[in-house]
């Protein structure tokens, strides 16, 4: 079976030709610059190539992408026919989805009824999803949302503590983000520890930071509310931060709401700190070298992490496993050891040795500990094609 994914921006489209059952990639790429003049990024293994083609619009995007899959030099396909299913990668689902769904009229008139809560990205994926309706018409199209994975959490989990009018009227409550790793990671620690019912708290840190606490598979918090700004502090952005801020350097800098939020999501969190830079390779070279402000930047950084654990397992009435992931999670030993050294007092121990590598799926804890501690590298595009071929295939 060949899914494509599609992963469309407000001016550029990510794409991957995928098996779902074993996660090959046969060829994956980027178009970019669409609205501008558009080029092509595309690769097969090691090849490379980049196009300049016009792309005024996403479906030239979408028609350049088809083409250079069914090309004789760099293509991977014979026809179109040999795509099974399209999965789009949707960012709001707001209260209208609570899983990934086939896409109909409906579900693009429930998908536009979100765009107030996702006002940059769901105009973007529904560009995406109506380009492949107009050049691939018979292909099934999956919506996969990056909040769904979140839905199940209880009233007491999402719900904020003001005027129920925003909530009723507004919808305005606590969504979480980056559900596709986490649903991806749950359900792979799943395997990895041989059982289906076990608490976990997952740390998805990367140049975006999300939490999630989880009890048999099912989100019941996470860090991210109604946008990705809430929660743990960011590469650029502030994590949770008292909402009177905002008011005090509106009126005392002449700055909008807009602007402050700007600021708040662009220009806070690591690169604030650090006054160096938002990467944690550089936060970790600076610290090393004497910089304080790196060295205070990847502590609070750590802190925050290990904080948000011990809220969870408050949440859930004590963990079993504590999983890293996404860039930082994956490969940054530092980061792990700092924060599993705050949670010794729940019995949190991690192997120095074990800690040490990096990129791959492992148990980095000691047999002795209260909690297992894993690392499993995240793949949110095969949990997109996975979760593709499964509703299509159920729905043939
Ligand atoms: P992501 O958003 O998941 O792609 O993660 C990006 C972040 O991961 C950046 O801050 C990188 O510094 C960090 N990262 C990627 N590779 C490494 C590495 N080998 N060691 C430490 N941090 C890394």
């Amino acid at each position: 079976m060949n899914i494509l994914i599609i992963n469309a921006g407000s001016s550029s489209l990510k794409y991957q030709l995928m098996n779902p059952e074993t996660g090959e990639v046969s060829a994956k790429g980027l178009c970019e610059r669409i609205g501008i003049d558009g080029r092509l990024n595309h690769k097969v293994g090691d090849n490379k190539v980049v196009k300049d083609i016009p792309m005024p619009t996403h479906s030239e995007a979408i028609a350049a992408t088809l083409e250079i899959l069914q090309d004789a030099e760099h293509g991977v396909i014979k026809s179109v026919a040999e795509i099974d299913a399209v999965g789009h990668r949707v960012l709001h689902g707001g209260m209208e989805f609570f899983d990934s769904c086939i896409i109909d009229d409906e579900v693009i008139a429930a998908i536009e009824k979100c765009i107030p809560l996702g006002p940059l990205h769901n105009p973007a994926n529904l560009m995406g999803i109506r380009a492949c309706q107009a050049v691939m018409p018979k292909t099934p199209q999956v919506a996969v949302f990056d909040t769904a994975f979140h839905m199940t959490m209880p009233p007491k989990a999402y719900r904020y503590a003001i005027p129920t009018e925003y909530y009723e009227n507004d919808s305005i409550r606590r969504y979480g983000f980056h559900g596709t790793s986490h649903k991806y990671v749950a359900k792979r620690t799943a395997e990895l520890v041989g059982k289906k019912e076990f608490k976990m708290v997952n740390c998805h840190l990367g140049n975006g930071s999300s939490m999630s606490a989880v009890k048999d598979g099912k989100c019941q918090d996470t860090t991210m509310g109604l946008t990705p700004l809430a929660g743990v502090p960011m590469g650029t952005r502030s994590g949770d931060i008292d909402a009177a801020v905002v008011q005090f350097i509106c009126n005392k800098y002449g700055m909008s709401v807009d602007e402050c939020l700007n600021m708040l999501n662009k220009k806070s969190g690591m690169l604030a700190l650090s006054g160096v830079s938002s990467d944690f390779r550089d936060l970790e070279d600076g610290a090393k070298n004497g910089n304080e402000a790196c060295a205070l930047a990847r502590d609070k950084f750590c802190y925050e992490v290990a904080k948000y654990v011990g809220a969870y397992a408050a949440a859930l009435n004590g963990i079993d496993v504590l999983t890293f992931t996404a860039g930082v999670g994956e490969n940054d030993c530092n980061v792990r050891a700092a924060v599993c050294e705050y949670l010794g007092f729940m019995g949190v121990k991690i192997d120095p040795e074990l800690n040490s590598k990096r990129g791959k799926e492992m148990v980095i804890s000691t047999p002795d500990s209260k909690v297992q501690v894993w690392v499993v590298p995240t793949n949110e595009e095969l949990m997109i094609a996975q979760d593709t071929a499964e509703l299509v295939n159920a729905a043939k």
